[in-house]
């Protein structure tokens, strides 16, 4: 890896000529991206930016989110780590590692409106103010339409999100049995109903189930992510829940 990077920065202009404008000289080190794309904007101008790794022909697509709260920046690690190894088969995976850029940079859980992302949805979505502020109205946020945008032009079927810290992977009803029981499996985490203290309103996983055949799933880490969970049983147990391999 170390010894590729090398060439590439002593000849950026020859192993760059025939890549797509979008892949950065920074991606191209990378084996696993083939393709950058920024989704979208921030609310402060920031780009969300999603890189593709596996394998673009496969007709698994997947999609892997984090920091949709600033302040939940742990799980990002595990989708550094995906992007960053060796070539993966077996799906077509794209990962967000940061959701909310501009919470991150203040880390806060909301956007920069002050607004909860994952209250945002236009699925039962409802005013709420605080700490859970929805926004004036449903899909108001940039964040929000960046995400939706993407996801409805991939239609993945596995897009797992990342958050902290209530150490679990959510129920995500009978179409997503199969898949929340192998997430449990892949990252050592305890199958848990995530319910929003009562009625969730609004959340990205409700929206999408509900929308598409594909299958969302809330994974929470605790407080902290280990460094054997961010390098090894995170992005090993998410390739093999998939059925994506490195
Ligand atoms: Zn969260």
């Amino acid at each position: 890896m170390i010894r590729r990077t090398a060439l590439l920065l002593a000849l950026p202009g020859v192993l760059l000529a025939g890549a797509s404008p979008l892949v950065t000289e920074a991606a191209a080190a990378r084996s696993a991206v083939t393709e950058v794309r920024t989704i979208g904007k921030s609310v402060q101008g920031r780009n969300i930016v999603a890189w593709r790794i596996g394998d673009p022909k496969s007709s698994r697509k997947v999609v892997v989110l984090a920091a949709m709260h600033g302040n939940e920046r742990g799980p990002s690690r595990i989708l550094h780590n995906l992007r960053d190894g060796r070539a993966i088969t077996g799906a077509d995976i794209w990962v967000v590692p940061n959701y909310n850029p501009d919470g991150v940079a203040r880390r806060a859980r909301q956007n920069a409106h002050r607004v909860d992302l994952n209250r945002n949805y236009p699925r039962n979505w409802k005013r709420l103010t605080g700490a859970y502020d929805s926004g004036p109205g449903p899909a108001s946020e940039p964040e929000t339409q960046a995400v939706m945008a993407f996801l409805r032009a991939v239609r993945p079927a596995y897009v797992v999100s990342f958050h902290q810290p209530l150490r679990g992977v959510g129920r995500a009803g009978p179409k997503g049995r199969a898949f929340v029981r192998r997430l449990h499996r892949g990252l050592r985490l305890p199958v848990k109903s995530f319910n929003c203290s009562g009625v969730c309103h609004g959340t990205m996983t409700e929206w999408f189930n509900a929308s598409f055949p594909g299958v969302a799933v809330t994974v929470e880490y605790g407080r902290g992510v280990s460094r054997t969970q961010a390098t090894r049983t995170g992005p090993n147990g998410v390739l093999k829940a998939v059925g994506a391999r490195r």
